[in-house]
């Protein structure tokens, strides 16, 4: 068996880089320049026995290519390779699951991919068209997976949802992942409202791992209502200690459009590099 490794296929906010209906510096250079563009936050995780994706974006067909190209056995290229054999969906904001229609009859017509989440946000795919016909009609089959359990997903891959606190919509709750391999241990939490708000130590459970991909959704405190997200700045305070201890790699992940660590030349990201942060790249690869 091969080591299994992660990718991350995604770094940016649901609406990815650039975003729909933006003229800001960061997005313009994007439209001009693909290499300055990022994905809606997702990642991969593949082995010679299958490929885990996490969340199904807006950028789905994109990701599953990036994804296949990872793989250490693929069949020779011919005309179509196949999706993840399995989706794990960290909750129902529509940038993060609606992806999964492309699995329908009308682009994939995929045969039973495996969906994965928490059993609220799978009683409410069931409970919701399109996808509950794409269960009937066998896309996909959906299952949910007990909180706070490890779960091996993969031959010595075992996957734990940890509930975190994220705007709640439809009644459905948000999830961190942690991943346990071989090799390695991940905790990847793309969307919370607030670290104070977390039942669990933000510094212990980074601390705990050898990479934390964490929200970055914003540089400053950003003051939408509605839209609540731990500022960079901030998480850097808090982390100081674990970054500094060496052991973790702490990246940054789900990056606003607006947020200037976007891109690699700005003071901001400079920074976050100086006090011995990261900023995720697309098509990272770590071992598992
Ligand atoms: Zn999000
Ligand atoms: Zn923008
Ligand atoms: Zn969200």
């Amino acid at each position: 068996m091969s080591d299994a490794e992660l990718v991350v296929l995604g770094t940016a906010q649901d609406g990815g880089l650039p975003h729909a209906g933006c003229l800001c510096r960061q997005c313009y250079a994007a439209r001009l320049d693909p290499l300055r563009r990022r994905l809606p936050a997702s990642l991969g995780v593949v082995s010679d026995s299958g490929a885990l994706l996490v969340d199904a974006t807006l950028a789905f067909a994109e990701q599953i290519y990036r994804l296949w190209q990872a793989r250490p056995l693929k069949a020779e290229p011919g005309e179509r390779f196949a999706p993840p054999e399995t989706v794990v969906l960290t909750h129902a904001h529509t940038g993060h699951y609606a992806g999964l229609w492309q699995l329908d009859r009308s682009v994939m017509a995929a045969r039973g991919v495996r969906v994965l989440g928490s059993a609220a946000m799978i009683a409410f795919l069931k409970a919701n068209e399109p996808w509950a016909m794409m269960e009937r009609e066998g896309f996909i089959t959906l299952t949910s997976l007990p909180l706070e359990t490890a779960v091996e997903l993969l031959p010595g891959i075992r996957l734990t949802l940890l509930p975190v606190p994220h705007r709640s919509e439809w009644g459905v709750d948000t999830v961190a992942l942690h991943l346990r391999g071989p090799r390695s241990c991940v905790l990847y939490l793309p969307d919370i409202d607030s670290w104070d708000a977390w039942d669990r130590d933000i510094a212990s459970e980074a601390g705990a791992v050898d990479l934390a991909l964490l929200d970055g959704c914003f540089w400053e405190p950003f003051h939408i209502p509605g839209v609540p997200h731990p500022p960079i700045r901030q998480s850097m305070e808090r982390l100081a200690e674990v970054a500094g201890s060496g052991k973790t790699r702490i990246a940054f992940t789900h990056l606003n459009h607006s947020n200037p660590v976007c891109d690699p030349t700005t003071p901001e990201a400079r920074e976050v590099a100086a006090r011995g942060f990261h900023v995720a790249q697309e098509e990272e690869r770590f071992p598992l």
